[in-house]
């Protein structure tokens, strides 16, 4: 009787825990058919110059197009696909649309046009990422350098030699390699000089505040400092106002991405984004 006590706390945990094993198989299993069954979309969010005020890039984002949920966002299923093992033919599949879609818009006059991909730390230790970057380059023909990847600080917690080999593969590709969310994760500085890094993106929590809490704005100062030391390009994430915006370009952070600018968007409006270029400062404008 008191098994089932529903006042009981162990009982309650006992089963939280395991709906939580059911939503986590459920949600697994229809991962896996809904990968076969197309059901995977990316979005495009614009990446702009800060000096210029022009679109130079975007980072992918993927979506799942849930038959009976919707659009789900990555924080619901990506962990998820990292401990089945679907991250693989999911990051594959992401890597590849994103090439092919990218060598679209670069054909179609945005020639100088960058994309970026999220990687999980996962595929980085599972997989010679090295090699699937260059087969996905090669069968969209996209030129390396068009590419980044972007890992967050987490790849290096568990085998930093292994991480920083599979991660100098990726560079000897010609592909950018960008630190993601950085600031939050475990030490953030004493790696910086063992990597072959070429960006580095602070972590919107550090955005979020910097125009109203002066040590935020001291910590974002900070990190474009050492990025820059370190011959990286720094790009912000989270831009929500005219005043961060303002704020990151005196201090000259190099690229920036936001709600300010564009939410991740469907690859037409992407398009319509690169070519109307609402961003140009006056003096790009002229
Ligand atoms: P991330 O790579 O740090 O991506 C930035 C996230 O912040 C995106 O959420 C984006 O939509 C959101 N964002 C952009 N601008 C703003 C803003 O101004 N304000 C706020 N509040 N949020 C903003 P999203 O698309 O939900 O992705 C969340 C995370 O999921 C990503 O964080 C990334 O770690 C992961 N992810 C997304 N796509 C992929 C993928 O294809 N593969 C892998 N492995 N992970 C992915
Ligand atoms: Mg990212
Ligand atoms: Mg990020
Ligand atoms: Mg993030």
């Amino acid at each position: 009787q008191a098994k089932n006590d529903p006042g009981d706390p162990i009982c309650r945990y006992r089963s939280a825990l395991s709906e939580d094993l059911e939503v986590r198989s459920q949600v697994r299993k229809d991962l896996r058919a809904g990968i076969i069954a197309g059901e995977l979309r990316l979005l495009y969010q614009p990446k702009v110059d800060l000096r210029s005020g022009r679109v130079v890039g975007m980072e992918a984002l993927v979506r799942w197009n849930h038959p009976r949920h919707g659009l789900i966002p990555p924080a619901r299923f990506i962990p998820v696909a990292e401990t089945s093992g679907l991250i693989i033919p999911l990051g594959e599949w992401v890597l590849e649309e994103c090439c092919r879609q990218l060598r679209l818009w670069r054909d179609d006059g945005m020639s100088d046009l960058k994309g970026s991909v999220n990687m999980s730390p996962v595929q980085v230790f599972s997989q010679d990422v090295a090699a699937l970057v260059a087969e996905a380059l090669h069968t969209t023909g996209l030129p390396a350098e068009a590419l980044e990847i972007e890992i967050t600080e987490g790849v290096f917690v568990h085998d930093e030699q292994r991480a920083r080999r599979r991660l100098e593969g990726l560079r000897a590709l010609g592909v950018g390699l960008a630190i993601d969310d950085f600031g939050t994760g475990y030490s953030a500085l004493a790696y910086l000089k063992r990597l072959p890094a070429t960006s580095l993106k602070i972590d919107q929590s550090f955005i979020r505040e910097v125009t109203d809490q002066p040590e935020q704005a001291r910590l974002c100062r900070a990190i474009i400092g050492v990025g820059h030391d370190f011959g990286l390009t720094v790009v912000a994430e989270g831009i929500e106002t005219a005043e961060h915006l303002a704020f990151l370009r005196a201090e000259g952070c190099d690229f920036g991405q936001g709600y300010y600018f564009a939410k991740p968007l469907e690859a037409q409006d992407f398009a319509k984004v690169l070519r109307d270029q609402p961003w140009l400062t006056g003096d790009a404008a002229q």
